[in-house]
């Protein structure tokens, strides 16, 4: 008999899970039997509401953190906590991401520390801690959601360029030591998805340009993607899916463009 649900009982841990592209990526991968570790900036209230639709809907085990993933200290207890609750993490997505827009000489230092210390070395952190049990149990999923900005530049997105050109140079090279086993280590490099990540640059265009919201979304998207539409979160959701599959055991070390043809120019 074809087993359906061959990830079923595995443990996911999504970074920023509470929304947009974490957030559909942890309603496919539940849906899938795979149990979840969720984590984002909600209160705890809030995370135990989410906490609760989750199990309830799918009937797997759930556990929330709201660690701020500017503090190592932090992320070690999220790692911790969540192995402590769920099992080992087998698939671990390094998504939660914040954007900020300036020109370099006007960057605010805090701001690129933030975006640095969020978008880059908290991947790190959590490959580090997830790694020694991956290896142990010879499997173990990878997924860091970069950016199509870590595969080009755009003007006033020195920091985000900077976190996301890094973190397809650390998922290379975590794919090439750990090769041999088991575990597959790959980015997703998407262009314009639909997510509130987005919302403050259409409504700064809207503003600067007196046009309506949707203009400004139309504009702002079609200026570097040939696609003329944003994606859905679903839709990268189901690309983790797919690599976290013995499919896709050899894509290993790969920056995955998901991009509507921008970085085909
Ligand atoms: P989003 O704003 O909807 O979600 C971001 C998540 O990160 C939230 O859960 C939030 O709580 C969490 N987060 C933010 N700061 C945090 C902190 N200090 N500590 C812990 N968690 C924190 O954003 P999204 O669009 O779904 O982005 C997800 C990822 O996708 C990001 O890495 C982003 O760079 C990347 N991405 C997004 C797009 C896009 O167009 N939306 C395109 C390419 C790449």
């Amino acid at each position: 008999m074809v087993n359906t649900q061959p990830l079923a009982g595995k443990v996911a841990l999504i970074t920023g899970s509470t929304s947009g592209i974490g957030l559909a990526t942890a309603h496919v991968l539940a849906e899938q039997g795979i149990n979840l570790a969720l984590h984002g900036l909600l209160n705890d209230s809030d995370g135990e509401v989410l906490t609760k639709q989750f199990s309830d809907k799918y009937d797997i085990n759930v556990y929330f953190s709201n660690a701020d993933l500017r503090d190592a200290k932090a992320i070690e207890l999220l790692i911790n906590d969540a192995t402590s609750a769920l099992g080992n993490i087998d698939i671990l997505i390094n998504n939660a991401g914040i954007q900020h827009t300036e020109r370099a000489e006007k960057f605010p230092v805090e701001k690129w520390s933030d975006i640095i210390a969020i978008n880059l070395s908290a991947a790190f952190h959590t490959i580090q801690q997830s790694l020694p049990a991956m290896q142990k149990n010879n499997w173990g999923r990878i997924i860091n959601i970069a950016s199509v900005h870590g595969l080009v530049g755009s003007v006033n997105k020195s920091a985000y360029c900077a976190a996301k050109h890094g973190i397809v140079g650390l998922t290379k090279v975590v794919a090439l030591e750990n090769a041999e086993q088991n575990i597959t280590v790959n980015a997703i490099c998407p262009g314009w998805v639909d997510t509130p990540l987005i919302k403050q640059q259409i409504v700064d265009i809207a503003e600067r340009e007196a046009l309506s919201f949707e203009q400004a979304q139309y504009n702002l998207v079609t200026a570097k993607q040939p696609l003329p539409e944003m994606m859905k979160p679903q839709q990268i959701g189901e690309f983790i899916l797919f690599l976290c599959s013995d499919s896709a055991r050899a894509i290993t070390g790969s920056s995955l463009p998901m991009d509507g043809a921008w970085t085909a120019q």
